[in-house]
């Protein structure tokens, strides 16, 4: 790839009261997986000038596993070959850390299998990287989000990535030819119902601080600031589109346990022999073997085998917000039994679910912003003037098909692509060739956001071999030529 100097220079502007003001040719909101991604893309291609800046109080270990698929990573290689490589070898690292939990080595690479109640198999899909490799033209990898964060922000140098700034609010400032983030500093973090992680820093220092509050000013803001983006309710607030300012539930939860202890020998054996095998982890749902049975609405249950050799499970839950609203512990372990009873799973799961322990119970409503657009209710774009959404801000959705970062990857490499282009032609101050770019990278991304959704609401990839190879086609094995214009 070649690396032009974009921009070795410095905005400045002189306000009204004669102070000099710095402006950062981009700022990135949200120091997640897609605005370091973005990040790394711009600097890698010489547009230097930009920073990062993240509401965490510091960066810590957050967050869950994550599968990166073919066109994750292939986005991520176009963006940067060392991101890629150094992703790459985090992920695999991971892979072969999963594999000890029991005497026996496995015969060959761990698959994530697919049964139904009677364990019967629906579908074996393998983990390895090679398998993917040979199938689409990349690998496939599973990284925790901290350690994809810690790998991605030790590409950037220290000084372009910031913690401890939230942003609360961004405002255009055409007389400056900008826009302004106004940032605190605190010790809070606001309450985050859609957030993945808890978000308060419990195990920071809380003696009680000034609150600090700064601006920052850009020519462009690429707001990467996740589900609950704060920028996106700032753009959409207050105007015909404030329904969207927020995402919406998706109609499912996660009701988990991370781990069982005390599982007797002989269940051990039995989930072993009827639907463990010789993988790590299974899902086991409703569907028969034949297509059209397959429905979005029954539970479905991953249960895994941690290396430790502790069992857990993920139940994915089609159930009424209203029906989770303060539930933990027994409660929920009573929902998570009701479901299955009514769902007929069979009494060797049944009997395993009602040893959890209360305490390890947890539940995870999942949220949206829908990418579809209706004619009853049209959607707003995913940019304004000088501020575009990206990642999780623009298209959050539940993470039933494993796309959300890798989709987020694609978003990051066709935006950075665009705003390439804004700095060799030196448009930053062109408001017109900063719409069509940020209107060329919905028109480019939208359609495929739409596309997954659907697959992630309804599940038809997986209703027969022929649909998951069209969808395996679709979404792995393209190629990026349309994101990299
Ligand atoms: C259980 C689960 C499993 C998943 N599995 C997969 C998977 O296998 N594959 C996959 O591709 N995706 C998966 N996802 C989805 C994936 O985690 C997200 O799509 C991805 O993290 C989105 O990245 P992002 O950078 O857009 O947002 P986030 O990862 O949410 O990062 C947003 C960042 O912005 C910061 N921030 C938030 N508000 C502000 C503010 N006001 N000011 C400053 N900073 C702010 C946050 O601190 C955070 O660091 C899964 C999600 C869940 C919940």
């Amino acid at each position: 790839m070649q690396i032009n100097q974009l921009n070795l220079r410095t905005n400045t502007v002189t306000s009204n009261s004669n102070k000099t003001m710095e402006i950062y040719d981009v700022v990135i909101v949200g120091a997640g997986p897609i605005g370091l991604a973005t990040a790394i893309g711009l600097h890698r291609r010489g547009i230097e000038n930009i920073l990062v800046i993240d509401q965490t109080r510091a960066f810590r270990q957050v967050g869950q596993v994550l599968d990166l698929l073919p066109n994750g990573l292939k986005a991520l290689k176009y963006l940067d070959e060392q991101a890629y490589e150094a992703v790459k070898k985090t992920g695999n690292g991971f892979l072969n850390t999963q594999q000890s939990h029991d005497q026996k080595p496995a015969k060959t690479s761990p698959t994530w299998v697919y049964k139904n109640l009677q364990g019967q198999l629906i579908r074996s899909i393998p983990l390895s990287f090679d398998h993917w490799y040979q199938n689409y033209g990349e690998g496939r990898v599973s990284i925790a989000w901290y350690d994809l964060q810690t790998g991605l922000r030790n590409l950037l140098p220290p000084e372009r990535v910031k913690a401890n700034h939230r942003c609360l609010n961004v405002v255009d400032e055409p007389e400056n030819n900008c826009v302004r983030i106004d940032c605190v500093s605190d010790q809070k973090i606001e309450a985050n119902p859609y957030a993945y992680w808890a978000e308060g820093d419990q195990n920071l220092d809380t003696t009680p601080q000034k609150l600090t509050t700064k601006s920052l000013r850009a020519k462009l803001i690429v707001a990467a600031d996740g589900i609950n983006s704060t920028v996106r309710r700032v753009l959409y607030e207050n105007s015909p589109y404030s329904d969207f300012a927020r995402p919406e539930y998706s109609g499912f939860t996660a009701v988990s346990c991370r781990e069982i202890t005390d599982v007797p020998p002989e269940l051990q054996t039995q989930l072993a022999e009827k639907f463990f095998e010789d993988s790590p982890i299974v899902t086991i749902s409703n569907d028969q073997t034949s297509p059209d049975t397959a429905s979005i609405d029954e539970p479905r249950m991953m249960l895994f085998r941690r290396p430790d050799g502790l069992l857990g499970y993920i139940l994915h839950l089609a159930v009424p917000l209203a029906s989770l609203q303060e539930k933990s512990g027994s409660d929920l372990l009573d929902l998570a039994m009701q479901q299955l009873e009514k769902a007929g799973f069979p009494d060797v799961i049944r009997e395993l679910v009602r040893l959890s322990p209360p305490s390890n119970m947890q539940q995870r409503p999942y949220y949206i912003h829908h990418a579809t657009t209706s004619d009853t209710k049209p959607q707003p774009a995913w940019s304004k003037g000088r501020v575009v959404l990206v990642g999780d801000a623009a298209h959050g959705m539940p993470p039933f098909m494993a796309q959300g970062a890798n989709q987020g990857f694609e978003d990051a490499l066709a935006v950075t692509t665009l705003i390439t282009q804004i700095a060799e032609t030196k448009n930053w101050d062109n408001q017109e060739a900063i719409a069509t770019a940020f209107e060329k990278y919905e028109n480019l991304r939208r359609p495929m956001m739409a596309y997954i959704q659907r697959a992630t609401l309804t599940k038809f990839p997986h209703s027969s071999d022929a649909e998951w190879n069209k969808y395996g086609k679709q979404v792995y094995h393209r190629n990026f030529d349309q994101l990299t214009p």
